[in-house]
């Protein structure tokens, strides 16, 4: 007998996992067919959320929309899975010259970074943990979610709603047709890729521009408990007690799997830039992150076939672009409202020319 449901999602890393939420919460039926590997990115990230990143100090896309919505977001997931994950943390930068220090100086009384900005300082500040002669700038709607609390809650739960395959998705097995998909036994309105890098081995969406960025982390063991993120040339986010995550490595060429001796050596000298007390090294760890040459997601349905659906290309930042996207996601499914012009699939004219 065919099973009829609303929508099937494949993968659940943190775009599956936030789509399935937001879906449920909307009373869909779904069911997520997932192959979880050891090195998915999801995993693998640290699970940090900054909203002011780069050398040039810039707010990041749609931060003020995002940054909102995100602690909303995973507080409400926190309540609904009854697991704690998500860390609202203060985050540090050690300022590298003066110019840097003068250019904070005049961002900090700019109104629209009022929200982001706690202090700024010229002097060392918490000398203790970290190398700070000339300041740094604090920063506040900062923070981290462990990402492994979070993808295992979401997979309990939709394994008490009978919503979740452990299984692989194969695409030669479903048949699309203008109402829908089917899947042996199972019909459902529409397919939703969710396979980060994987995307690359579908027949639907191998044509996507995704970049395959490798990236490694370290855990490292410190003597000392820190008080806050720290970030400069490297992250440092808690992930244990006295246990810190440091990445990342960024290899746009190396994409071979397995931890390389570079990037420990890279990794471990800006920590030991970085920090100023004594740490050692527990663990390395890589994957792959699904980035894009314009840094924005690829979200919607298939230039040909509307009921495959991609929401990919998270990059760099999947712990606060997905929230944000997979509600807008959600909603344009339900026939409420339209995807940003920005992360539309529409955009990527190559994939138009070829079908039409
Ligand atoms: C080293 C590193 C550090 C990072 N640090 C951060 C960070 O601190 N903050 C941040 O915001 N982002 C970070 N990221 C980026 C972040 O991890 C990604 O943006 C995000 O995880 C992408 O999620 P995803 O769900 O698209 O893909 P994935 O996590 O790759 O999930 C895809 C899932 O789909 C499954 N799948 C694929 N094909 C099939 C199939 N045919 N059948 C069944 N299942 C399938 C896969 O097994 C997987 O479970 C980091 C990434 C790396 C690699």
């Amino acid at each position: 007998m065919t099973k009829k449901i609303d929508y099937i999602i494949v993968g659940l890393g943190l775009a599956g996992a936030c789509l399935a939420l937001q879906l449920i919460k909307r009373g869909k039926q779904i069911l997520v067919f997932d192959t979880p590997s050891k090195n998915r990115a999801s995993l693998i990230a640290a699970g940090l959320f900054n909203p002011i990143t780069g050398k040039r100090i810039v707010k990041t896309w749609k931060a003020d929309e995002m940054f909102s919505y995100l602690f909303k977001f995973y507080r409400e997931a926190e309540r609904i899975l009854q697991l704690k994950f998500f860390y609202d943390y203060p985050l540090y930068t050690p300022f590298r010259t003066i110019e840097e220090q003068n250019e904070w100086m005049s961002k900090s009384a700019d109104k629209s970074f009022a929200n982001y900005i706690t202090q700024v300082t010229t002097q060392s500040t918490f000398g203790d943990e970290v190398n700070d002669p000339i300041g740094g700038i604090l920063l506040s709607q900062c923070g981290y979610i462990n990402t492994g609390v979070f993808l295992n809650g979401v997979r309990n739960l939709l394994q008490q709603k009978e919503s979740y395959l452990e299984e692989l998705w194969q695409e030669e097995k479903m048949k699309i047709s203008d109402v829908g998909v089917t899947y042996e036994n199972i019909s459902a309105e529409k397919v939703i890729y969710c396979t980060g890098i994987h995307a690359l081995q579908s027949r639907h969406f191998e044509m996507l521009p995704l970049k395959m960025l490798k990236g490694e982390v370290m855990t490292i063991k410190t003597s000392k408990a820190l008080n806050r993120i720290y970030n400069r040339g490297v992250y440092v986010v808690e992930s244990g007690e006295m246990e810190y995550k440091v990445g990342a490595t960024y290899d746009l060429a190396n994409l071979k799997a397995g931890i390389t001796v570079e990037g420990r050596v890279e990794l471990e000298q800006k920590v030991g830039d970085l920090l100023s007390i004594p740490f050692e090294v527990a663990h390395q760890d890589w994957g792959i992150r699904p980035s894009t040459i314009d840094r924005r997601p690829i979200i919607g349905e298939h230039p040909k076939e509307k009921n495959v659906v991609t929401f990919n290309g998270l990059g760099t930042k999947g712990v606060s672009l997905a929230p944000y996207f997979s509600e807008q996601l959600a909603d344009y499914l339900s026939g409420q409202g339209n995807l940003d012009k920005e992360a539309n699939i529409t955009r990527v004219k190559s994939l138009y020319s070829k079908f039409h």
